[in-house]
């Protein structure tokens, strides 16, 4: 590189303490560490250089976007930018409108260079404190930030970050819920050939997560808001060392909002219509109990994928109808729950149901004791169509929804519900969508990096 042997400025003093460390060095953690405080040096004063040159060249006036007149230089002023590599400046020439509208200081370098107007912090910087937000908590994030780049960065920079990222997200998510609402069809995401005939599940349930009381307000009392959490992924079989065939998630896609089900519901549809949902062999819905995402499935999914209704919802559900029934925890209700629960298992719903019908006709049945039976009665009628567990199996199917409560926990949870952790609105809507641009793997398309990143 031309630049590199003018950059190595000896009378530079950063230079000259740099080098003195790297003589000094006892441990190798401190050379390490000297030397890369002196690359930090280094590298800074080969972009600072090939940035001068840069703005030495003829600059070519753009027209004046107000009156048309071609813009005239003003001479040279600083710009000043923070970096991963520390705090960095250059000059460069600025223009304005010889007819004096009011367009401010143009500066055809910085837009070559692929820096906004007010941009305080680089592209690089901004991706790698969004990166660190999505696990962490913003001052950790802040904190490490320091350490990497040696310049000063707030948990605020990275909050305001976060917030820029996230909505380009959610404009680009927007962007395409109104194609599709305009009867558009999104372009399915690729896939390898073995997944694309592989079944496709869907599943969705709810989390709930602190959120403070008023924006700006930390004091009160904790609002919690439901999440609905929603995840699409194409089903697998593996061995396992030990012979075992078990179910594995391949090409695993998440969606989740703030929201209520009709919000939820267009989000949840255009990444199911990406994940393949017209074309799957077969694809299925697994739900626990909550009654606004069965009728979200019997309302949009039911045409295309069968539903399954979580086993361990309806056993513990069975559970309640044997404790009433056999009032408590007796060796009978026992009994009868272990036998319910295995018919349940293997196929012979009716036989549960015939059960709980017997036990509602005889009349001494307490009234509370009905209440409940005739609960649950009704719960397993409605899912008559989703309980067929021993057909679910032979077909290699799930018949939990572990897959959705695991998507909550790494999603939500991991995150957003640590000890003494509450959310603003802002905070959250905008920090949930680069977690999800994580998990979905369209995290990199949120920054611009250039060619050189992956
Ligand atoms: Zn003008």
């Amino acid at each position: 590189m031309l630049c590199l042997s003018d950059s190595i400025r000896q009378d530079d003093l950063c230079v000259q303490h740099g080098l003195r460390a790297v003589e000094q060095a006892q441990t190798l953690t401190e050379l390490l560490l000297a030397a890369w405080s002196l690359a930090r040096v280094l590298a800074m004063h080969v972009v600072e250089s090939v940035r001068a040159q840069r703005a030495q060249r003829p600059t070519s006036w753009p027209p004046c976007p107000g009156c048309g007149k071609r813009l005239r230089s003003k001479g040279f002023v600083k710009r000043e930018v923070t970096s991963l590599l520390g705090v960095i400046q250059w000059q460069r020439r600025v223009g304005r409108c010889p007819k004096g509208c009011d367009i401010g200081q143009i500066a055809p370098l910085d837009e070559a260079l692929g820096v906004q107007p007010h941009q305080r912090s680089s592209a690089e910087l901004q991706y790698l404190g969004c990166t660190l937000a999505v696990f962490v908590p913003f001052a950790t994030a802040a904190r490490l930030l320091r350490w990497y780049s040696a310049t000063s960065v707030s948990p605020r920079a990275v909050w305001a970050w976060v917030q820029a990222a996230g909505k380009r997200a959610i404009a680009e998510l927007q962007t395409q819920l109104d194609e599709v609402a305009r009867g558009e069809q999104p372009v399915p995401e690729r896939l390898e050939a073995d997944l694309a005939i592989a079944p496709l599940a869907i599943g969705a349930d709810g989390v709930m997560v602190p959120f403070r009381p008023q924006a700006g307000q930390t004091r009160g009392k904790t609002r919690w808001h439901e999440i609905k959490v929603g995840i699409l992924a194409r089903l697998g079989q593996h061995r396992t060392r030990t012979g075992q065939r078990v179910t594995r998630l391949y090409h695993r896609r998440l969606v989740a909002v703030w929201g209520d089900i009709d919000t939820f519901k267009p989000r949840l549809w255009l990444a199911a219509l990406r994940q393949g949902l017209l074309s799957a062999s077969e694809v299925v819905w697994l739900s626990d109990g909550g009654r606004g995402l069965w009728r979200l499935y019997d309302e949009r999914f039911a045409a295309h994928a069968r539903g399954i209704l979580d086993f361990y919802h309806a056993a513990q559900n069975v559970w309640k109808g044997a404790a009433a029934w056999r009032d408590g925890r007796t060796t009978q209700a026992r009994r009868w729950f272990g036998w319910a629960r295995h018919r349940l298992r293997h196929s012979a719903p009716d036989g549960v149901l015939g059960d709980l019908a017997e036990a509602l006709e005889v009349e001494t049945l307490p009234d509370h004791a009905r209440e409940t039976l005739v609960k649950v009665y009704e719960y397993l009628e409605r899912h008559r169509d989703h309980i067929d567990y021993a057909t679910y199996k032979a077909l290699g199917l799930p018949i939990g929804s572990g897959m959705v409560e695991s998507a909550c926990k790494w999603l939500i949870q991991q995150r957003c519900k640590g000890v003494g952790m509450r959310w603003s609105e802002t905070g959250f809507d905008h920090l949930l969508p680069l977690r999800l641009a994580w998990v979905n793997g369209s995290f990199d398309a949120l920054f611009q990096l250039g060619p050189c990143t992956n």
